[in-house]
């Protein structure tokens, strides 16, 4: 399948306090990442900003003017969450990315597009910067995509952490299903398997909480038998995934232990998904990931999965046993039992 990165250049000019973990070394690995691709021949281009309408649909108008006064100032915005006088111009560059790689997979000719973008997105909430998220890069697009006539959209979530923002922006909407793995319990201490959206969006919120610990069996099975029988009923136009690879084995904040070839395995079962629903449109926005060799890797294995020819995923076999995946599966098939089939 044909795979375009859109690369923020800039990204590294969105400075937070020493020590903090979104790092600029994170903008240096990406560049590095994309770099290589664009040496093997795949395409990388510049993202435009995201505009104030795009960004509107999702996000209030008095946030958006909080944002934009941040502009050439460095801002404390919530206890995690900091701005660098350029951090506003490249938020707008995030967003934009995440809005340019679903035109560009809806358009063609590229049918898998991956966002390399600094600041993440999925914590940030309509009101409210969050989790070092300022726009919510992945709703921005999803909400793009709404607004240029497509039906229904899946957002997955493997990022360590729930994405309450995501979350919360659509749960009322049957029209954006919104499937999260993340460690739980743990900041921002939402995503429990009883939140299953509200009103007509009920059941199309899908949060699947694994106790601090999870390995790669533990996802395989919650994929299995949840996350793909949910995708499958649901029948996506497009798939839009929160690409964060914070729970990878090495990151010093996430605490599982999921490895490399783990990801290019849940890659490979989304773009199946994509592949049978979605014409293969399948979107990958960065979210966390702070051990920059694991960064690299994850994405490197990433772009692989879905530049590759199509096969079943390859998950690694788990030398350690453990009963989290399970436990997880469980509870949430009881909670969405009403709305999905689970065999
Ligand atoms: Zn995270």
């Amino acid at each position: 399948m044909s795979v375009v990165l859109i690369h923020t250049e800039r990204f590294a000019e969105h400075q937070t306090p020493p020590g903090h973990p979104e790092r600029p070394e994170r903008a240096e690995v990406m560049d590095v990442v994309a770099a290589r691709w664009r040496e093997r021949g795949i395409d990388v281009v510049a993202p435009p900003e995201a505009t104030r309408e795009q960004l509107a649909r999702v996000h209030d108008d008095a946030y958006l003017n909080v944002i934009e006064k941040t502009a050439g100032r460095a801002v404390k915005l919530d206890p995690d969450t900091y701005t660098s006088p350029e951090s506003y111009e490249i938020a707008l560059l995030a967003a934009g990315a995440a809005v340019d790689a679903v035109d560009r997979v809806m358009k063609g000719p590229h049918r898998a597009a991956m966002a390399l973008v600094r600041p993440p997105g999925h914590h940030a909430e309509r009101d409210r910067a969050m989790g070092f998220c300022l726009y919510n890069n992945v709703a921005v697009a999803a909400a793009h995509a709404r607004a240029n006539g497509v039906a229904r959209i899946a957002v997955v979530d493997y990022d360590v952490h729930h994405g309450n923002g995501t979350q919360h922006i659509f749960e009322s909407d049957p029209s954006v299903l919104y499937v999260s793995t993340h460690q739980y319990p743990y900041y921002p201490g939402t995503g429990a398997a009883r939140e299953v959206g509200s009103e007509a969006g009920r059941g199309f919120t899908v949060n699947l909480p694994l106790e601090v610990g999870a390995v790669d069996d533990d996802y395989r099975l919650v994929f299995d038998e949840v996350v793909l029988p949910v995708l499958r009923q649901f029948a996506p136009e497009l798939l839009i995934v929160s690409a964060g690879f914070d729970a990878h084995e090495r990151d010093p904040l996430g605490g599982m232990r999921v490895t490399t070839p783990a990801f290019g395995a849940m890659t490979m079962a989304l773009r199946a998904v994509a592949e049978e629903y979605c014409h293969g449109r399948i979107v990958c926005v960065t979210e966390g990931g702070y051990d920059l060799h694991a960064l690299a890797a994850s994405i490197d294995a990433v772009v692989q999965t879905l530049s590759d020819a199509a096969s079943d995923p390859r998950w690694p076999s788990s030398t350690l046993a453990s009963s989290r995946g399970r436990a997880s599966a469980d509870a949430t098939k009881r909670a969405l039992g009403p709305s999905w089939q689970f065999s």
